[in-house]
């Protein structure tokens, strides 16, 4: 009997482990080359993508980058130092995606114009996987505004068949650039104790966010996806990347490419969400079957004092 338990004990321990252990996650990083509220200051960009990349080198995360080649100009012209930051990412092995040009909101453009930023967002890039003998793949809409019909959102999708390009969608969706705005202001007044501070609210922050999203996928899904983590290519995220990578180690996830992610048969579920916000995967998906009120409940809030120090 007693060896009876212990094999009992020992199966359920094994069962536990290898749940815990086969989490995985895609990190897809918007707003490349950075992203800053105090502006596009080259020098600063050029430390927050050094910083990131070997982050993301360290942490062995296969992570995608979303450019917006508007912040590749000074004065109206390519500026070969920013384009130099592309070359980082993708000397260090990394995959680069499409953002728009100016980081155009598909609710407000009209779609003649969304598409030419589609086609004005690739240039630079495009010519830069075709040195390296490949191309670019994926499309990430700015504020994850979709479109607000099914006919708008087909012939946009019909748009980006065309030109070869697969939508990047996200699951655990989060505010980590109000963070990162928190933090970039703690840095321009010198204030490295609030700078951490933030940074460990942050970690908190993505920890519960991380979770309420295993939980959303159960509830969703039947089942925790591969997920697909949206952060943003800020001085927060560069100087935490250790941080948070080990938080989603602890939690029994390895890091994935996105082409791996997507293969999870969950992302072919329909989305006929046309409403206005910038939501998770998890949520469309939901909403397209009927799922309404309690079910969404239980989002981790953004602490008020990091709201405060965002402004
Ligand atoms: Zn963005």
């Amino acid at each position: 009997m007693i060896l009876f338990r212990l094999c009992v004990a020992a199966l359920l321990a094994s069962t536990l482990t290898s749940t815990t252990v086969s989490r995985e996650v895609a990190m897809t990083i918007d707003d490349l080359p950075t992203i800053s509220v105090l502006g596009n200051d080259l020098e600063a960009a050029q430390q927050t993508t050094t910083a990131l990349l070997a982050a993301l080198a360290r942490n062995q995360v296969p992570a995608i980058g979303f450019v917006n080649e508007g912040k590749l100009r000074t004065d109206g012209q390519v500026d070969p130092r920013r384009v130099a930051l592309l070359r980082q990412w993708l000397d260090s092995g990394f995959e680069l995606g499409n953002h728009t040009f100016s980081h155009a909101d598909f609710h407000s453009t009209p779609l003649d114009t969304y598409e030419r930023q589609v086609l004005d967002g690739e240039k630079v890039t495009s010519h830069l996987l075709r040195e390296r003998g490949k191309r670019i793949r994926y499309f990430r809409h700015p504020f994850l505004h979709t479109g607000r019909s099914a006919p708008e959102r087909r012939r946009f999708e019909t748009f980006l068949t065309e030109h070869h390009y697969t939508i990047a969608p996200i699951t655990i969706d989060n505010y980590d650039y109000v963070f990162a705005a928190a933090y970039d202001r703690a840095g321009a007044r010198d204030d490295p104790k609030a700078q951490e501070n933030i940074a460990d609210a942050y970690i908190s922050y993505m920890e519960a966010v991380t979770a309420y999203y295993e939980q959303q996928s159960v509830a969703i899904v039947g089942r925790e996806v591969r997920q697909t983590l949206l952060i943003h290519a800020s001085a927060l995220n560069a100087a935490t990347l250790d941080r948070l990578a080990s938080m989603f180690r602890a939690r029994g996830y390895r890091f994935v490419s996105l082409d791996r992610a997507l293969e999870d048969p969950a992302y072919r579920h329909r989305d006929e969400y046309y409403g206005p916000a910038g939501i998770t995967w998890l949520h469309r998906w939901a909403m397209t079957d009927g799922k309404r009120g309690t079910i969404f409940a239980g989002e981790p809030p953004v602490p008020e004092w990091i709201e405060q120090a965002s402004r």
